[in-house]
């Protein structure tokens, strides 16, 4: 904190309750996956107690319209990134290696504004937060009916950088208006519950709306480190053996260490793989890369150690690292769901075939595809 209260956190639920007394506005909410794993900590839960369910129910008595889950669209990340990095593969003298993800706004900050030269190894793929945004003001306002232009699309993350990605001005694919208006984090939905005098502790559990609500394991792992890599060689495995993976064949790159790698085998081909989390170990990496010390062929960064589990926008306990326990929510949750890759997700498989085609179509990269190059830092 700040000692002369000079600087303050920046909050931004003011502008979620505005467009909730608005009439004209249709408020669609997306909850994050970390935020599952820690919303209920400054409320008085239990972790096993603080379901994601009661909070779609919180946020249904505030008067949101539609509650979704970016586990959907985090579902949707993988089809897109697994195939721009099995395309990438198949013609692996045109491409320059490892492919980087691209989810977390804090890395690819980092790689633009520290080291440039790594900026066209990005994944082009948008994060999960903004493709929702692009699919709720596109094929979610055409499947209701609704004109995209009165949709307020409101995130619920465990990131404060979200606040800036939200912003880029190129964010803006489906309708001209910003994919998401807004950008709170778990610490803001908190404090919307408290003055909204919501008792968490007597709220019932309840599920999210259709479509966008329906997801896999493999979205739901996204928020702790080693979890993207794993959803995506989990598809990429399905797509060039056509089979099943074991539940836990890619489990070697789970774990709080701040930089791992492994090698795994994919119809022949071997894939070498790392995950980094904190910005310190990702600087370290790219030295490595760059003077020839290792190769990969795909590498997940995420800024803060542990992953969106340990996020900056999650509650604060000073003195306590609690990325590791929340992580293993998450990887709980991923081994009790029925469906635990995301190609099985019956709402990505209707979204392809209704609209979208396949990954990587005309219409997705116009929509879940971005231009590292199109905006620049400030
Ligand atoms: Fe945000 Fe941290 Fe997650 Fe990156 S790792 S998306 S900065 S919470």
């Amino acid at each position: 904190h700040c000692p002369t209260g000079a600087l303050r956190e920046r909050d931004d639920t003011q502008k979620v309750f505005d467009a909730l007394a608005d009439p004209e506005k249709v408020v669609v909410v997306q909850i994050a996956p970390a935020v599952r794993a820690a919303w209920g900590e400054s409320l008085g839960l239990p972790r096993e107690e603080a379901t994601v369910g009661r909070l779609v129910a919180a946020l249904r008595q505030m008067g949101v319209d539609y509650v979704f889950d970016t586990d959907f669209s985090a579902d949707l990340t993988i089809m897109e990134e697994g195939t721009e990095l099995l395309h990438k593969l198949a013609h692996k003298d045109e491409n320059t290696f490892p492919m980087f993800t691209s989810c977390c706004p804090g890395w690819v900050r980092y790689v633009k504004a520290v080291r440039p030269e790594f900026t066209d190894q990005l994944s082009t793929s948008k994060s999960p937060g903004q493709m929702f945004g692009a699919v709720t003001k596109s094929y979610f306002a055409e499947l209701k009916g609704i004109d995209p232009h009165n949709i307020f699309c409101v995130e619920v993350m465990p990131c404060t950088a979200k606040k800036a990605e939200v912003a880029i001005p190129v964010m803006n694919d489906a309708c001209g208006d910003a994919d998401v208006d807004v950008s709170i984090t778990t610490r803001e939905v908190d404090r919307m519950i408290r003055a909204e005098h919501i008792d968490a502790t007597t709220l019932p559990d309840e599920e999210f709306d259709d479509p966008l609500g329906t997801a896999t394991g493999a979205g739901v792992i996204f928020g702790a480190t080693g979890g993207v890599m794993e959803a995506a060689l989990r598809t990429a495995y399905h797509v060039v053996t056509g089979e099943t993976p074991r539940p836990d064949a890619f489990s070697a790159v789970r774990g709080l260490d701040g930089w791992k790698e492994a090698t795994f085998d994919l119809a022949g081909t071997p894939v070498r793989v790392a995950v980094v989390s904190g910005l310190a170990n990702a600087g370290k990496l790219l030295d490595a890369l760059a003077a020839g010390e290792v190769e990969y062929d795909f590498v997940e960064v995420m800024a803060c150690p542990g992953g969106c589990a340990g996020g900056g926008g999650q509650p604060i306990h000073d003195g306590q690292e609690l990325a590791g326990a929340r992580g293993d929510v998450l990887w709980g949750l991923d081994r009790r769901a029925k469906l635990r890759n995301s190609y099985e997700n019956p709402s990505i498989a209707a979204i392809y075939r209704d609209y979208f085609g396949e990954p990587l179509s005309e219409r997705a990269e116009e929509l879940l595809h971005t231009n590292h190059h199109a905006w620049s830092m400030h």
